[in-house]
C-alpha cells in the first residue's frame, strides 16, 4: 500500500504574478526547461492524461499555473524556461515573475527541477541551480525520459548528470512519465519534500 495521501490533483489557477495566488501550508514547485517532459511528469504524477493541459492552453503557458492536492497543499507547475518562440517582452517578463515567485512564495519547501535525462544539463538548466543555491531556494533534481536512455548508460549518465549540477548521484532521481518508471517513488518523494501534514 502507498505510505502517502492519494495523488490526485485539481486545477485551481493560473496567475501572472505571485501575490495574486491564494495563500498555502506547503507547496513544491516543477521547473525546467520547456520540452523537458514537466506536463507528462504531472500527468504522470496525478494518473490523468491531460490534466497539465491547461497549463498548455495559449495565454497560459508563461502564467503560474497552481494546482492543489486533496489535503489542501499546492504543486506550482512553472513556465518552462527557454522558450525560444516566446516574444521577447515575454522572455523579459518571465525573469522578474519567476523571481518574484521563487523569493517571496509564502510556504514553497522546494522547488523540483525537471532536467532532460537524454541529454543531460543545459546552460540554462546550470544557472538555475547556480541562482536556486544562491537564493537559498531549496531545491531537487529530476531526470526525465529515463526509457530513452540504454540501460547499459544509464549509470554513467546519473554521475555525469549530478556532476554538471552540483549534486552527489543518490540525489538524482531518474522518471519515466512514458513507462512509468519511478513515478510512485516520486510521488512519496513529494510528500516528503512538502513537510509532515
Ligand atoms: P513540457 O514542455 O516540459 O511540458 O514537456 P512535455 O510533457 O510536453 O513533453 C515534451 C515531449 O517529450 C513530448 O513529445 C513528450 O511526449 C515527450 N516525453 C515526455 N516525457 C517523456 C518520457 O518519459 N519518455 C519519452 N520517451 N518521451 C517523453
Amino acid at each position: 500500500m502507498a505510505g502517502h495521501p492519494p495523488w490526485e490533483l485539481e486545477f485551481v489557477m493560473s496567475a501572472a504574478r505571485f501575490d495574486q495566488l491564494p495563500a498555502t501550508t506547503a507547496e513544491i514547485a516543477f521547473a525546467g526547461r520547456s520540452n523537458v517532459g514537466k506536463s507528462s511528469l504531472i500527468n504522470a504524477l496525478a494518473n490523468r492524461k491531460q490534466l497539465a493541459r491547461v497549463s498548455k492552453t495559449p495565454g497560459r503557458t508563461q502564467h503560474l499555473n497552481l494546482f492543489r492536492l486533496r489535503d489542501g497543499r499546492t504543486i506550482m507547475d512553472l513556465p518552462g524556461y527557454g522558450y525560444a518562440k516566446a516574444a521577447a517582452s515575454v522572455r523579459k517578463a518571465w525573469g522578474p515573475m519567476i523571481e518574484g515567485y521563487l523569493l517571496n512564495r509564502e510556504g514553497l519547501k522546494a522547488v523540483v527541477v525537471l532536467v532532460d535525462g537524454e541529454i543531460g544539463p543545459t546552460r540554462l538548466d546550470v544557472a538555475m541551480f547556480a541562482w536556486l543555491t544562491a537564493g537559498g531556494v531549496p531545491h531537487r533534481i529530476v531526470a526525465t525520459k529515463q526509457d530513452k536512455v540504454k540501460s547499459s548508460v544509464r549509470q554513467k549518465r546519473k554521475v555525469d548528470l549530478a556532476e554538471k549540477c552540483g549534486v552527489d548521484p543518490k540525489d538524482v532521481l531518474w522518471v519515466s512519465a512514458a513507462k512509468h518508471v519511478n513515478i510512485e517513488l516520486l510521488r512519496s518523494r513529494c510528500y516528503e519534500w512538502l513537510g509532515a501534514s
